[in-house]
């Protein structure tokens, strides 16, 4: 396993990290000791990075780490997560996050989930949730105040600028990374630590492992495995969260960890290049189309809409607006054609007539 330093922080941390998003209930409850096992297994294979949050797997997530945790002999390090908009509230997160994993303090504690700069910005209000962090770390149940954020590059670039954080974890994969590369390498560039999340692009790279087959190195037993070391790859990943589901799953995602090498900036502007010629017809959930005059969640549309290109099927675009993102198709009729997200799509996808089809769908 390739070890890296977070930050300027000392630690040395997995390439591949736990991501404890993914435990699967057998049957209508989680087997907590079986899933334990995947965490001591991961350890046993060199993982040392743990990431949790109290929202994963309906709060389960943190209670099977805490089993685990129970069970490892050595040194390991806890990622666990508040969104809170309050101080009161985060440090009522906190509170119970340590109970649930009987751990004395947090690691790497993120301020989670930060959507916006405004979102930002809320949360370092006086008395706001960040100076709540700030005194957890005073009184040592916080080792290192970091930030999961799904803002782009440039935005990201201003929260390292500030200085406020260790550490960030971010969304990044084969599909995404041009849009978030700056942020990413703005962070490393001024000592935090990266943890990069969805490596597999919510599963849209491995439902288009045909199309991504250029990714797919020699050695390389599947797109997942390719998909992974992509991220793994970049000098300023420190760690690439996988979610893993089995045993199988640890014992695949670790190997990988035994496997980096590391990718030039050639090689990455190839795959660029590639990928939008490969990909040309679906949407990448880039997010350059936001902020729509008419408020409608254009890359929630078109990343639904990839379904039904992927699947040829227009119930599999109903179901996943329904099921995966929350919206009524009937939304799309807000859009009034002003074609300002036509000229930002970085993948000149015909917005306009989708959502047109997508409403039509509804009828
Ligand atoms: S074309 Fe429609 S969806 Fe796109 S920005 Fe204008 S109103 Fe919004
Ligand atoms: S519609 Fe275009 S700009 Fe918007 S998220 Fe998808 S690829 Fe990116």
């Amino acid at each position: 396993m390739l070890y890296k330093k977070y930050g300027k922080t000392g630690k040395d941390i997995s390439i591949i990290g736990f991501g404890g998003m993914r435990f699967q209930k057998d049957g209508e409850e989680y087997d907590l000791e079986k899933c334990a096992q995947m965490v001591t297994r991961a350890y046993e294979l060199g993982i040392n990075y743990f990431d949790t949050a109290p929202g994963y797997c309906g709060g389960k997530s943190e209670e099977i780490f805490g089993i685990a945790f129970k069970q490892i002999p050595g040194k390991f390090y806890v990622s666990t997560k508040s969104s809170a908009r309050t101080g009161d509230k985060l440090r009522e997160d906190l509170e119970r996050s340590l109970k649930r994993m009987g751990v004395e303090k947090i690691d790497f504690f993120h301020i989670w989930c930060v959507l916006t700069m405004e979102d930002y910005r809320k949360r370092l209000v006086k008395g706001g949730p960040y100076e709540a962090a700030l005194k957890a770390k005073e009184e040592g149940l916080v080792e290192h105040i970091t930030i999961s954020t799904h803002c782009n590059g440039e935005e990201i670039e201003t929260i390292v600028k500030e200085g406020l954080f260790e550490g960030i974890t971010l969304g990044y994969n084969i599909l995404n990374f041009p849009y978030r590369r700056s942020g990413l390498k703005a962070a490393f560039d001024n000592g935090m630590g990266v943890a990069t999340m969805n490596p597999l692009g919510g599963g849209v790279i491995p439902q288009n492992a045909e199309y991504l087959k250029f990714m797919i190195n020699e050695e390389d037993q599947s797109i997942v495995e390719s998909a992974i070391k992509f991220n793994a790859s970049h000098k300023e990943i420190t760690t690439v969260l996988t979610g893993m589901s089995s045993l199988r799953d640890v014992e695949e995602n670790a190997a990988v960890g035994n496997k980096i090498s590391p990718f030039t900036e050639e090689k990455l502007k190839e795959i660029e290049n590639k990928l939008s010629a490969s990909m040309n017809e679906l949407c990448t959930g880039c997010r350059y189309c936001e902020k729509c005059p008419q408020g409608v969640s254009i890359p929630k549309f078109m990343l639904a809409y990839n379904e039904s290109l992927i699947r040829k099927d227009k119930t599999a675009t109903m179901n996943a607006l329904k099921w995966t993102y929350g919206l009524s198709p009937k939304e799309a009729n807000e859009c009034i054609a002003c074609g300002a997200c036509e000229k930002k799509c970085t993948q000149h996808l015909n917005i306009i007539e989708r959502l047109k089809e997508i409403y039509s769908w509804s009828n």
